[in-house]
């Protein structure tokens, strides 16, 4: 017998969302994580349940999907499926980035556009949530024809985009390089600036420390959980997974802050530093990883000071923080276990999602403070809503002036996850983040009536 709203809500609710979206598992779980906190309190509400904002806020406003043909070097049309899910602008205009990789489905840019929702409304900055991106694979792919695809792909985009409309930004395989490129072919396409992708190079009006907002962000973010707990950043055990963008500043932020980095990753494997990551090691394998397929095992091999770990995740190695920064659901409910028996005190998510619901629920059981990525990780679109702010106003700020309010929005966000999660004595910020955003998003969705 199907479940009953009355015995079950929340599985009642999830039956028809699953239902109504069937095969996207990533999109059920992030729509699980959320509604299994808020339900409670949505409950309580029935303005809000008279007004369906639950069913709301888990349906997409709309969904562009399009064909991009483009042309290898050597001449050759390829095709590949190009998406845009706009998902909320209750907030301001949809905001979130673009992702190329060969995972990208719908489904995926689903999820990563419902937590771009609530990791937005967190910022307190003027921003609904989007995502969008290709299956497009950018590995083995010349600077020709990643550029040949950006400038296919923004002749259908820049219809649907626009600085008071949509304002797409990077995430993985798209860069300051593919965003140049965008913003290149947007602005000779409609033949006026704006500010309508963020992430842009400093010499088009990018903002200074974009590129850098995300992992140090994290690492703010884990500075003041672990200062809340009466302790402090320094001298622990940081793991690092991937060698992006985001681990990358991340790395830079805990080395800086006089953390111990004791791992760095990417998908074929793992670089131990058992005596913590050196900035020198952090210069060398950043050129490594700016190589056209560079590896962390190019890196790492022959290397003194670095163990390489070939096939494995670095979940093995025992550390006090472990921050995932590579993608949705790398840690699973083994490597949550091995973390916890090795002394695990944090985990601050780098990504989006990077814990399957098993892993995550270790984590909870184990009483062990879990910074979501929607908290954790919003220090990057946070930086891309001030460079909005910027370029409306038609200047730049110095990189302390950003790095001072980047620092400011993230304590502010953990402000809100302690306001909305401490239970008992302790935190539980994936409950404070969801709840606190929730109620957010919930309430102005309420306020304009039913739209
Ligand atoms: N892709 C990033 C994220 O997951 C940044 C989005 C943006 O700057 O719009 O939050």
């Amino acid at each position: 017998m199907p479940p009953s709203d009355a015995d079950n809500p929340l599985e009642c609710f999830m039956a028809g969302l699953r239902k109504r979206n069937p095969g996207e598992d990533a999109f059920h779980q992030a729509v699980e994580e959320v509604a299994r906190d808020v339900m409670p309190w949505y409950l309580e509400h029935d303005e809000l349940r008279q007004a369906q904002v639950l069913e709301r806020l888990t349906e997409p406003d709309r969904i562009i999907s399009f064909r991009v043909t483009w042309e290898t070097d050597s001449g050759e049309v390829r095709s590949d499926r190009a998406w845009r899910v706009q998902f909320s602008n209750t907030l301001g205009p949809y905001k979130g980035g673009l992702r190329f990789d060969k995972s990208v489905t719908q489904g995926v840019l689903k999820f990563l556009g419902f937590e771009q929702v609530f990791k937005n409304a967190l910022t307190g900055l003027p921003m609904g949530g989007a995502k969008g991106g290709s299956n497009f694979n950018p590995r083995g792919k010349s600077d020709r024809e990643v550029m040949r695809f950006c400038k296919s792909l923004m002749t259908e985009l820049r219809r649907h985009i626009g600085e008071h409309v949509d304002v797409p930004a990077g995430d993985i395989g798209v860069g300051r390089r593919e965003i140049g490129y965008l913003f290149g072919e947007y602005v000779r396409l409609e033949n006026r600036w704006g500010g309508v992708l963020t992430g842009k190079d400093e010499h088009n009006g990018g903002s200074a420390i974009r590129t850098e907002a995300t992992g140090y962000g994290c690492v703010y973010f884990a500075a003041e959980v672990l200062q809340h707990a009466g302790g402090s950043i320094e001298g622990k055990r940081v793991a690092i997974s991937g060698a992006g963008n985001v681990a990358s500043f991340a790395a830079e932020k805990a080395i800086q802050m006089g953390a111990r980095v004791v791992t760095m990753s990417d998908s074929d494997g793992v670089a131990v530093f058992d005596d913590g990551m050196t900035e020198e090691h952090l210069a060398d394998l950043r050129e490594v990883k700016n190589k056209e397929n560079g590896r962390v095992s190019d890196f790492a091999e022959g290397r003194s000071g670095v163990e390489y770990r070939g096939g494995e995740k670095p979940w093995r190695v025992a550390c006090d923080v472990a921050m995932p920064c590579a993608t949705q659901n790398e840690l699973d409910d083994d490597d949550a276990q091995r973390l916890l028996e090795g002394g695990l005190a944090l985990v601050c998510e780098g990504s989006n999602m990077p814990l399957t619901a098993g892993a995550a629920r270790h984590v909870r059981d184990a009483r062990v403070p879990h910074a979501p990525g929607k908290a954790s990780n919003a220090g990057g679109v946070a930086v891309s809503g001030l460079e909005m702010t910027q370029n409306a106003m038609r200047l730049s700020w110095s990189r302390e002036e950003v790095d001072e309010r980047l620092r400011k929005i993230m304590r502010e966000i953990h402000g809100q996850c302690v306001a909305e999660g401490e239970h008992e004595g302790r935190v539980d910020y994936v409950r404070g983040a969801n709840l606190a955003a929730f109620k957010k998003v919930a309430q102005s969705t309420l306020e304009r009536g039913v739209v």
